[in-house]
């Protein structure tokens, strides 16, 4: 079960919890204020899945679409996307997070920030992304070795090793067991 996190809350949690691909979007989001459908889905339901209310949920992205398509735009066209997330439109049905298998079979194309970046970004990207995160010396040789041998969860469970200066014994394979583990240490 996860626990609830408040809109207040997201920015810090996504520096401290979030694995690389939801940093990614969530910077992406921040930076374009939009994400192309496939980013909408991976980090609508991974903040879902941390357990942000459907309220919050709208309150975040509108906060930042309304910059770039308007607020009247965004309640037409894009807040459905959302309550139809959490099961609110539609079919009703409950979606679920996506798992890093999914995730990572998935092909972004231009413009898109979804996917898995172990799989997905330049090695140099990489690099730099990892550096952020606190990642640095041999554990980005060690990530790096994992992703040229396409083990993109082992690059992946490396980072929050080194994040976390903690062992991860039972691998990551899903982000929002990233999410959950790391908040287990945080706190
Ligand atoms: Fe996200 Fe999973 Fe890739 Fe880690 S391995 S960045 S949690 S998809």
């Amino acid at each position: 079960e996860f626990a609830q996190i408040s809109l207040k809350d997201i920015e810090d949690v996504a520096k401290s919890s979030f694995p690389l691909c939801m940093r990614h979007l969530f910077e992406k989001l921040r930076e374009d204020h939009h994400l192309k459908h496939g980013g909408r889905m991976q980090l609508g339901l991974f903040l879902k899945g941390v357990g942000l209310k459907l309220d919050d949920a709208l309150a975040f992205w509108k906060a930042e679409f309304s910059r770039k398509v308007g607020a009247e735009r965004f309640d037409k066209e894009y807040s459905y996307g959302i309550r139809h997330n959490y099961g609110r439109e539609g079919k009703r049905t409950d979606y679920t997070p996506y798992s890093c298998q999914k995730i990572i079979s998935s092909t972004p194309g231009v413009g898109d920030h979804h996917g898995c970046p172990y799989r997905n970004f330049s090695e140099e990207n990489l690099r730099a992304a990892l550096n952020k995160m606190g990642v640095t010396g041999r554990a980005v040789g060690d990530v790096m070795d994992k992703v040229r041998n396409r083990h993109y969860q082992l690059a992946c469970t490396l980072t929050f090793e080194a994040v976390h200066g903690s062992s991860c014994d039972a691998g990551i394979n899903h982000p929002n067991q990233y999410f959950s583990d790391s908040q287990k240490i945080m706190q």
